[in-house]
């Protein structure tokens, strides 16, 4: 069942037409995604994979040219634009790569939390401020409450921008590149309070990223390459690591990247048509073309290249 799932895509395809030619060419080929509530996914691609149109979609800002999404027991695609425009700014939070996206310049860290508050329009000015300065405090800026953003840091601007999406109170977090601009040390503080607010106020977050930081540290990570989903990554259970013990023991960053990405497993998927993709680089290797022969056993199958 599809209401099962927080986060259902049920064969979603995306296409745009390219300008010159006219021909319609496609950013997603048919993504099947499921998200349980509570859940902290990252989904890891190269650059034109269709990270950023997969998280379009989910957050109501671009409309599939087919395929369902579910979010939270209801089709996104029956929605109307109106109802659209409630869902982006209630249901959902968006935080982006550069602070520029996340953030009004002009504006205090604390009226920058409010404003999303302000244009639902649900709280007192005086429950806006309070909320706001509870937001601020959660992500450890409540000192920084009357600063601008060019006042801060680059992390600190992004860390101002998760309690921006936090504001209205949404069930999902939707992050677009979140630590792209920060280096190793504030990119693991990031995914932290990423982890803090998952695991503290349950929130759910789909993290697209091509940063292997982020990969190793959520419960799942999708792979996504030329908009279809590939591979499923997951620690090996019993082997997680205490990456904040790892930190305060001043372990370098470099080697906790090494351990996490040592102690992960990596699962092919398989699609609802039963489409399963292999790495290019086994393609390339065993010289796979067009056909392989399939040898189904009781409790697992084999695959042969075919000369
Ligand atoms: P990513 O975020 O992984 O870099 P995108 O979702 O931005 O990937 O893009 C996926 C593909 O779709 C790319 O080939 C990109 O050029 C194309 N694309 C994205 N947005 C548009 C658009 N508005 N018009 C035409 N093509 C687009
Ligand atoms: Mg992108």
């Amino acid at each position: 069942m599809s209401d099962m799932h927080l986060i259902t895509c049920q064969d979603v395809i995306k296409l745009y037409e390219d300008e010159k030619t006219g021909i319609q060419v496609p950013a997603l080929r048919g993504i099947d995604l499921w998200v349980d509530e509570g859940e902290l996914i990252s989904i890891i691609g190269p650059s034109g994979s269709g990270k950023t149109t997969l998280i379009s979609i989910i957050g109501g800002i671009e409309k599939p040219s087919s395929g369902k999404v579910f979010v939270d027991g209801q089709l996104l695609n029956t929605f109307d634009d109106k109802r659209l425009t409630q869902y982006r700014r209630e249901e959902v939070g968006f935080l982006y790569q550069l602070p520029q996206q996340n953030l009004v310049w002009s504006l205090s860290a604390l009226e920058n939390v409010r404003l999303p508050m302000k244009i639902v329009g649900n709280l007192t000015r005086q429950e806006q401020v309070k909320r706001a300065e509870e937001l601020l405090d959660r992500v450890g800026l409540l000192s920084r409450k009357n600063h601008k953003p060019s006042q801060l840091s680059g992390g600190e601007a992004q860390r101002v921008g998760i309690a921006v999406a936090l504001a209205n109170n949404p069930k999902i977090i939707l992050a677009d590149e979140p630590t792209g601009e920060l280096d190793s040390v504030t990119t693991f503080q990031i995914i932290e309070y990423f982890k803090e607010l998952n695991r503290d106020l349950g929130k759910t977050f789909v993290i697209v990223t091509h940063d292997y930081r982020f990969a190793n540290r959520t419960d799942r990570s999708l792979r996504i390459r030329d908009g279809r989903i590939v591979s499923m990554h997951r620690a090996v259970k019993g082997k997680e690591l205490n990456v904040e013990e790892m930190i305060s023991a001043g372990v370098p960053s470099v080697e906790i990247e090494r351990q996490l990405a040592a102690g992960r497993e990596e699962f092919i998927y398989v699609d609802s048509q039963g489409t399963l993709r292999l790495p290019e680089e086994v393609i390339t290797r065993l010289k796979i073309h067009r056909h392989v022969r399939l040898e189904v056993h009781e409790d697992h199958v084999r695959l042969y290249p075919v000369d």
